[in-house]
C-alpha cells in the first residue's frame, strides 16, 4: 500500500489567495523557507494495479492530478486512476473537487456517511448537481469500524471511525453534531498487514480513537493549528481551533502530547496544515520542536508506505 499526499494544506491552501500573514507573505516574497501546499487530499493504492482511492476531492484537484502522472495512466481515450472517492466529511475544501470530476464516464463511485450525504444534498448540494453530469454511485460508510473496500483497488481494506469535530457551516446540524459528521479512516494492506490512520480534521482524542492510533503503523493527523487561539490572535476569526473542531498541536492536551504517547515504532505525520501555522516555516522553533518529538510535516507529493 502506498499513500501519496496530493494536498497537505487546510482550507485556503498555502499561500492563501487573500492572506498576508507572516507565512503567506513570506512565501510570496521568498523571505521564508517554506513550500507551497494545495488543499487537503490523499491518494491510496494497493501493491498491484494502477487504480487507487481518492480521499477527499480538493478544490485543487485538477492541479493535483496534473502534478502526479500516476493519476492519469492513459489506458484509453478517457481514463483516470481514481477508482472511487472517500469523503471524511462534507467541508468545502474536501468536496469542491467533486465538481471537477463531472466529465467522468459513468457514475462516480463515492463513499460517505449518511450525515455527509445529507449535507451534500441540502446545505451544499454538490451530489445533486453531479446528477446532471456523470452522476454519483453512493456507498454508505458506517462509522463503526466495519471493514469495506473500493472495487478496483485490491489489497486495501478501510475502516471508518466517527471523530469528534464539526460539520460544515452549511450543514443543517452544524451546532448539533452527530456521529459521522467527521470520520477518520484506518487503511490496511491485506498482504503486509501494515496500516495507516488518516484524520485531517479531529477535535478530540477519545480513548477509542487513541486505541486506533496505537494500532496503526503510521498516523496522518490534524495539523491545522499550532495554538488554540491562533486565528483569534491574528484577528482572522472569532473562534478558537477547538471551537471549529481542530485539536491544536501545542499546549496541555495538544496533539504533540498525544503523539508522544504512541508506540515508538509509529510514524507520526501532521497533515491539513493551515497557512497561519508557524510549523510551515522550516526554520521556526515550532518546526524544530516537532522534529525533537519525531513528528513529520506532510508536504504535497510525499509518498508514504506505512
Ligand atoms: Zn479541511
Ligand atoms: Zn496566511
Amino acid at each position: 500500500m502506498r499513500i501519496t499526499v496530493l494536498g497537505s494544506a487546510a482550507g485556503g491552501g498555502f499561500p492563501q489567495w487573500n492572506c498576508n500573514c507572516r507565512n503567506c507573505a513570506g512565501l510570496r516574497r521568498g523571505s521564508l523557507r517554506a513550500t507551497p501546499r494545495t488543499q487537503s487530499s490523499i491518494f491510496v493504492r494497493g501493491d498491484t494495479g494502477d487504480d487507487g482511492i481518492l480521499f477527499n476531492a480538493s478544490p485543487d484537484i485538477l492541479e493535483q492530478i496534473r502534478a502526479r502522472p500516476a493519476l492519469q495512466p492513459a489506458r484509453g481515450l478517457r481514463d483516470s486512476a481514481i477508482a472511487g472517492v472517500v469523503l471524511i466529511d462534507g467541508q468545502v475544501d474536501h468536496t469542491t473537487g467533486l465538481f471537477m470530476l463531472r466529465e467522468r464516464r459513468g457514475a462516480l463511485p463515492l463513499w460517505c456517511t449518511d450525515p455527509v450525504a445529507e449535507d451534500l444534498t441540502t446545505g451544499n448540494p454538490v451530489l445533486s448537481v453531479l446528477g446532471h453530469f456523470c452522476g454519483v454511485e453512493r456507498h454508505r460508510i458506517e462509522p463503526d469500524g466495519a471493514p469495506f473496500t473500493v472495487p478496483g483497488v485490491p489489497g486495501v481494506t478501510l475502516r471508518a471511525q466517527a471523530l469528534s469535530s464539526k460539520a460544515a457551516p452549511y450543514s443543517p446540524h452544524r451546532e448539533a453534531p452527530v456521529p459521522g459528521d467527521n470520520i477518520g479512516v484506518l487503511m490496511s494492506d491485506a498482504a503486509s498487514g501494515r496500516s495507516a490512520f488518516y484524520a485531517p480534521g479531529l477535535g478530540e482524542i477519545t480513548p477509542a480513537l487513541f486505541d486506533t492510533l496505537c494500532g496503526a503503523d503510521a498516523v496522518l493527523v490534524d495539523g491545522t493549528f499550532w495554538t488554540d487561539d491562533e486565528m483569534l490572535r491574528l484577528g482572522l476569526s472569532g473562534r478558537s481551533a477547538r471551537d471549529i473542531g481542530h485539536l491544536p498541536q501545542s499546549g496541555a492536551g495538544g496533539m504533540i502530547e498525544w503523539l508522544d504517547r504512541l508506540p515508538a515504532r509509529t510514524r507520526r505525520l501532521l497533515i491539513h496544515i493551515n497557512n497561519t501555522n508557524p510549523i510551515l516555516d522550516e526554520d521556526s522553533p515550532e518546526r524544530a520542536e516537532l522534529a525533537r518529538h519525531g513528528i513529520e510535516v506532510c508536504a504535497d507529493g510525499m509518498d508514504i508506505v506505512p
